[in-house]
């Protein structure tokens, strides 16, 4: 190999990996692109889905069965949580020990701290 020659390979070389460089900067931008593209259309999925639920809730199709069942499932344990998280705020906590003390209650239940 004649040094040309070697500098043409580096050339090409360079001119290689900046093309590379230059498709993966396309390539992400697609990606993002495609990922947007991608959440819209899962939203709209969702959006349909809910739809649908609402419109077909009592009239079971034999294939959304276990969807419908699941929406219901879910349904039911987010409002389990809710209840729960609600009547947490509806406490107090105690400043002493970090226990949490029903609203009305003028002591702490665990360390008998005074409530205010
Ligand atoms: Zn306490």
């Amino acid at each position: 190999m004649d040094w040309e020659e070697f500098g043409q390979k580096i050339t090409d070389f360079g001119k290689e990996v900046g093309g590379k460089v230059k498709d993966t900067a396309d390539v992400l931008r697609l990606k993002q692109k495609l990922a947007s593209e991608e959440s819209k259309r899962k939203a709209a999925y969702r959006a349909i889905g809910e739809l649908y639920y609402q419109e077909h809730e009592g009239e079971l199709d034999e294939a959304y069965i276990p969807y419908f069942e699941q929406v219901g499932e879910a349904s039911a344990a987010i409002e389990d949580y809710q209840a729960q998280i609600n009547a947490l705020k509806g406490r107090q906590i105690c400043p002493a020990c970090g226990a949490a003390v029903e609203a009305d209650s003028a002591y702490c239940g665990k360390c008998g701290c005074k409530m205010d």
